[in-house]
């Protein structure tokens, strides 16, 4: 049976008086993983940012529906606890705060029964090594001196560990070797046949590994045409213009 986790009905959002999304609309069903491509400005990050509650990005019409419920009666600090995951295009740098604590913290902030410290090790353990990271990570601060494979690596690690409903993927493909690239994959493929996936990625090369249920092409803050697998090649093999005229 379908469950559908994200619903977006003629999205309208600004940034200051900036319109950069101009009536999207996407469904998302547990199970299903959907990516988006488009150039750079065309609101792919605006639109993961708004559904966590950025507070740059102001919803001025339309509708966000997360398990039914309306975005709006969803509290910002709520929505990763609800199940609601983003992976940022820009992992930010939290210098003091070791690894193995943020973890720590934010699956006990999120999960229902937080694991206790054996049981948490166990699982942080085994999720470290199927993504090849060293224990070394748990000592570090956040982000802090990590390449960018690294950042991404974190990032995965964290969905492994939250599991969410949804999961906002923005380029955790860029800057990747193709070894950290294939990694990656597996993570997310991994938690997609249980959770809503959506990826925002430029390259094809994610999408071999990670084959999406439906890609959109994302032009001037709408979606302007969907289709399968393949058309993520046709993108990046023919580009964008062509899909001028729809937007
Ligand atoms: P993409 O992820 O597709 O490259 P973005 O959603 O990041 O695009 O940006 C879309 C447009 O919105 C760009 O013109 C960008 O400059 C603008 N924008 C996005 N976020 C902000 C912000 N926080 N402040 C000002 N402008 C922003
Ligand atoms: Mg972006």
């Amino acid at each position: 049976m379908t469950e559908e986790i994200l619903r977006v009905e003629n999205l309208h959002v600004s940034v200051g008086d900036v319109p950069i999304l101009k009536g999207l609309n996407l469904v998302i069903n547990r199970g299903e993983i959907h990516a988006i491509m488009g150039r750079n400005g065309s609101g792919k990050s605006t639109l993961a940012n708004v559904i966590m509650g950025h507070p740059s990005y102001e919803i001025t019409d339309g509708h966000v529906f997360y398990r039914g419920q309306a975005l709006e009666d969803l509290e910002v600090h709520e929505r990763a606890r609800a199940g609601m995951f983003l992976s940022f295009q820009y992992p930010a740098s939290i210098p003091g705060v070791q690894v193995g604590t943020f973890l720590k913290k934010s699956v006990s902030s999120v999960r229902e029964n937080p694991p206790k410290g054996r049981e948490f090790r166990k699982e942080l353990t085994a999720a470290m090594s199927q993504l090849s990271m060293d224990k070394s990570f748990l000592s570090r601060y956040v982000n802090d001196g990590f390449s960018g494979g690294e950042k991404k690596r974190l990032e995965i690690l964290q969905l492994l560990l939250l599991q969410p409903h949804l999961a906002l993927l923005d380029e955790t493909d860029s800057g990747l070797d193709i070894d950290a690239l294939r990694i990656v994959a597996e993570g997310i493929n991994e938690v997609a046949p249980n959770s809503a996936s959506l990826i925002i990625t430029h390259y094809q090369r994610l999408l071999d590994l990670v084959q999406p249920h439906f890609v959109h092409a994302m032009i001037d803050g709408n979606i302007v045409h969907s289709g399968g697998p393949e058309l993520a090649l046709e993108l990046e093999e023919r580009g964008y213009d062509w899909l001028d005229n729809a937007a």
